[in-house]
């Protein structure tokens, strides 16, 4: 059980920082760290309609999906089928 948890939070530090990573990135080179209202509202959309959305954060990542959708280098970290 201890690994499980350690695992898990091992992932979601790792899913956190590539985040803040390419978000700063694209900030530097284009300029852009949030998206624009309607992008923040179909991207919540989405994963409100998502079998990984419970209380309000992404299973996969971790994140709080309010905040994480306003992002412009933001991406839904499902490997395997991306929804937005
Ligand atoms: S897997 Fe993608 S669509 Fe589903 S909750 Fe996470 S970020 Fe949203």
């Amino acid at each position: 059980m201890i690994n499980f948890i350690f695992n898990e939070v091992k992932k979601r530090i790792i899913s956190l920082n590539k985040f803040i990573h390419t978000a700063l990135f694209l900030f530097v080179k284009k300029k852009k760290l949030f998206v624009s209202e309607k992008e923040s509202t179909r991207r919540i959309g989405i994963c409100k309609s998502c079998p990984n959305f419970s209380s309000g954060m992404c299973n996969i990542c971790g994140c709080l999906m309010a905040a994480k959708t306003k992002f412009y280098a933001a991406k839904c970290p499902d490997e395997k089928n991306p929804r937005w």
